[in-house]
């Protein structure tokens, strides 16, 4: 296939490219560097079958030639991100979506939408089920984020009813690895580069929300395999392991060995009390489940960060 992933010199986009390269696909990667990192895909640029493009999803896509598929992975994704930056997430969300969704609707390619358990904002339903719709506020700082997404995917859903466009919405819980930006304020990066540099873990609140964490290689697996599926409506994608921030920051200084201490700080406007994804539809639909401890995870991520000098 020939594809395109916008938002590839992102986490979760560059891994993807690696993914779709080592599937034998040609990809081209869209991104503006605005919160991706041109060296997360530095070491494809001698592939002849990677091609990079730095453009802002929310101007006109022009592609010569076919296009089988379009993966949307652009846009900022960690609250301080998407707080420092909530009109570019609005309008990658909304105009990027509809950019992106023009070019696969033209191309007749099957496209693929990066949505987010933050559609579920601060869930009242415990673990999240596709069929939840969720508990947002609009107007709070979370919101620029949790609307760009469920825009996102009225819009994808409306481009697969009226130009029946082959759509699918991958809804991605928390995720980690590899490749996070050390500083892009999100627990895991914080935590690991806190306990390496042994400064305080700054927990958020009394640390009793809970999350659930996904290593990246089983996320990237059960998005491909729904990227080569037929189903067109959300599917969660995440790992169902739920613990308590408070947990999660005591396995971080066990694996790192550290002897940081533990700080607590107000919890963010919005901040979700739990999430846990339902994954029984992936497990039936795309036969997917993950298989990627979370030692086993942050010890690579843990590994990643010491080796880039933290
Ligand atoms: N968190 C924390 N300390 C930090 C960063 C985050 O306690 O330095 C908390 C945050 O308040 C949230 C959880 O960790 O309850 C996960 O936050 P993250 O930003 O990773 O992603 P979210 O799941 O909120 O989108």
């Amino acid at each position: 296939m020939r594809v395109m992933v916008t938002g590839a010199a992102g986490f979760l986009g560059s891994h993807l490219c690696d993914r779709l390269l080592a599937e034998g696909h040609e990809v081209i990667g869209l991104d503006n560097l605005v919160t991706g990192n041109i060296r997360n895909v530095e070491h494809l640029s001698g592939n002849p079958r990677y091609q990079f493009i730095k453009h802002d999803v929310t101007e006109y896509i022009f592609l010569s030639g076919p296009l089988d598929a379009l993966l949307h992975f652009a846009s900022p994704a960690s609250p301080i991100d998407y707080l420092e930056l909530p009109i570019q997430t609005l309008k990658v969300g909304a105009l990027g979506t509809h950019k992106a969704l023009g070019l696969a609707r033209e191309k007749g390619s099957r496209f693929l939408i990066a949505s987010s358990s933050e559609v579920y904002g601060d869930p009242l339903i415990h673990p999240q089920k596709e069929d939840y719709w969720g508990n947002v506020n609009p107007i709070g700082p979370r919101g620029v984020y949790d609307e760009a997404k469920r825009f996102g995917e009225a819009l994808t859903m409306a481009y697969h009813r009226s130009h029946g466009v082959d759509t699918k919405i991958v809804r991605i819980f928390n995720t980690f690895g590899p490749r996070m930006r050390a500083n892009d304020g999100r627990v895991v990066p914080a935590f690991i580069t806190q306990a390496l540099a042994g400064k305080p873990l700054t927990i958020f609140g009394d640390g009793t929300q809970t999350r659930s964490f996904c290593f990246v290689s089983d996320l990237i697996e059960g998005i491909y395999r729904l990227l080569l599926s037929d189903l067109s409506e959300p599917c969660n994608v995440g790992n169902p392991a739920e613990m308590t921030i408070q947990q999660f920051a005591e396995e971080v200084l066990r694996l790192t060995g550290s002897k940081s201490t533990l700080t607590y700080e107000p919890l963010p406007t919005d901040d979700p009390k739990v999430r846990q994804p339902d994954i029984s539809h992936a497990k039936e639909k795309l036969g997917w489940e993950p298989r990627v401890s979370l030692k086993e995870g942050l010890r690579q991520t843990i590994e990643f960060f010491r080796a880039a000098g933290y």
